[in-house]
């Protein structure tokens, strides 16, 4: 991403001010309504909601 903000934590693309993932313009996102992007906020946390669900069915579990 090429963006500062100041809410940004760069280790896991965390979000610190909503606690969950940073999706630019998302809602409750310091940039929501002041920016425009190509991709509405709701269908890109749709795809990183899906995106995570995705990765912990690959996550191969310990055997019983
Ligand atoms: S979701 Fe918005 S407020 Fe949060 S880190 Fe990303 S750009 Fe900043």
């Amino acid at each position: 991403m090429s963006f500062s903000c100041p809410h940004f934590c760069p280790d896991e693309e965390h979000c610190l001010r909503l606690k969950t993932d940073c999706v630019p313009g998302r809602r409750g996102c310091v940039l929501e309504g002041r920016a425009v992007f190509a991709v509405p906020a709701d269908v890109r946390v749709r795809e990183k909601e899906e995106e995570k669900r995705q990765r912990r069915l690959e996550i191969p579990r310990d055997p019983p």
